[in-house]
């Protein structure tokens, strides 16, 4: 069961039209193409029909329960923080303090899918397992050592073109 009282929202977009530049912020997935459909008794999020026990369409539904809980998830940030602090109870998993001041870090993050094309996006980076209770402080902390090492990374990827380069014309 989805745990906000953001939990029906998902109700009042059905028939929604696609939206060419969602997908130009990384920080969510863009929809799958069923998202936008207007067939009722098709789910939304698998693209799949729901069926009645006697094997005949449901056409009151238009999302699997399963289904509308891994969508909020995803794209509603109160839903994920609710159950992130159900998992974790509010402790920080870097220095275990309790705050009032938390944020749902993705410990793998986000960025790295930044620009992918959607056939290459790897979605477990929205999941559960990719999720984790941080204090403000720490979080801060573990965003900065990312942008250095980053930056880091980009750094040596240059050395090697420009070693390359002297290599291939000897200068
Ligand atoms: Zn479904
Ligand atoms: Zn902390």
């Amino acid at each position: 069961m989805p745990l906000s009282r953001w939990s029906k929202k998902h109700k009042k977009t059905f028939g929604k039209k696609e939206q060419k530049n969602e997908s130009d912020t990384y920080r969510f997935p863009p929809k799958p193409k069923s998202y936008y459909t207007k067939i009722k008794g098709q789910c939304r999020w698998c693209g799949n029909m729901i069926m009645n026990s006697d094997d005949s369409v449901n056409k009151k539904m238009s999302w699997h329960s399963d289904c509308v809980e891994e969508y909020m998830f995803i794209y509603h940030t109160k839903e994920t923080r609710a159950k992130v602090r159900d998992r974790d109870n509010g402790y920080c998993v870097w220095c275990g303090t309790i705050s009032r001041k938390w944020d749902v870090d993705h410990i793998r993050p986000l960025v790295e899918q930044k620009g992918k094309d959607i056939t290459e996006l790897d979605y477990s980076y929205w999941k559960m397992d990719n999720l984790q209770t941080l204090c403000r402080v720490c979080h801060k902390e573990k965003t900065k050592s990312e942008a250095t090492h980053r930056a880091v990374e980009r750094k040596n990827k240059d050395k090697i073109k420009w070693k390359t380069f002297r290599e291939v014309f000897g200068v």
